[in-house]
């Protein structure tokens, strides 16, 4: 069965992981369909619903950084009242994919406990440029018991399966 579309608790989800990886690309991607090279800092200081007249097309709004990450100043209210979680490394960046043991500490040490978590590898489309493999995402994702996915923010490969993953699971915690 798909998503309950008129579900109308809120979730907050929110966006995680390196500067560049394609947080505001993906959440652009997801919410217009399109992909709008340069639209970081679209979304400064703001979450949004996707919610589409009394109907609920996902019923969590989505927050996205305003680029704090770059100085690994995510707040930690962020993640405090966050019910799910979309934590990404870029395919193509070694360093972004290293760095996701230390999102996830934060996560572990800030988040509420039962925050839903799902690992993303953005950028799939780059392949010639990947260094990062597949299975190297799968088996991290393994050892921290989360769902993992491959995605494109320039392609939308994946984008909507992602969002819709996380809403299906917080509909199951309900
Ligand atoms: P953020 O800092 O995590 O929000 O990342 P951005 O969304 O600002 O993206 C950083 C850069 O990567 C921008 O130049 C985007 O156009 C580009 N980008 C983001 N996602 C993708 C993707 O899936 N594929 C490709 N080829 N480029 C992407
Ligand atoms: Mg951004």
């Amino acid at each position: 069965a798909g998503p309950d579309f008129n579900e109308h608790v809120l979730h907050k989800t929110i966006l995680v992981g390196d500067s560049g990886v394609g947080k505001t690309s993906l959440l652009v991607q997801f919410d217009q369909g399109k992909f709008i090279p340069g639209s970081f800092s679209a979304t400064v200081g703001i979450g949004f619903t996707v919610s589409t007249g009394q109907h609920c097309r996902l019923c969590t709004w989505i927050w996205d950084t305003a680029g704090q990450e770059r100085f690994r100043s995510v707040t930690h209210a962020y993640y405090r009242d966050a019910q799910a979680l979309l934590l990404l490394y870029d395919i193509t960046n070694k360093a972004s994919f290293d760095n996701i043991r230390a999102w996830l500490t934060e996560i572990h040490e800030y988040a509420q406990r039962d925050v839903v978590i799902m690992l993303l590898g953005n950028k799939a489309d780059m392949s010639s440029e990947r260094v990062i493999r597949s299975e190297d995402g799968e088996t991290l994702a393994r050892e921290y018991g989360v769902p993992f996915l491959e995605t494109s923010a320039k392609t939308g490969m994946n984008v909507e399966l992602a969002f819709l993953a996380i809403a299906k699971e917080l509909k199951y915690r309900a």
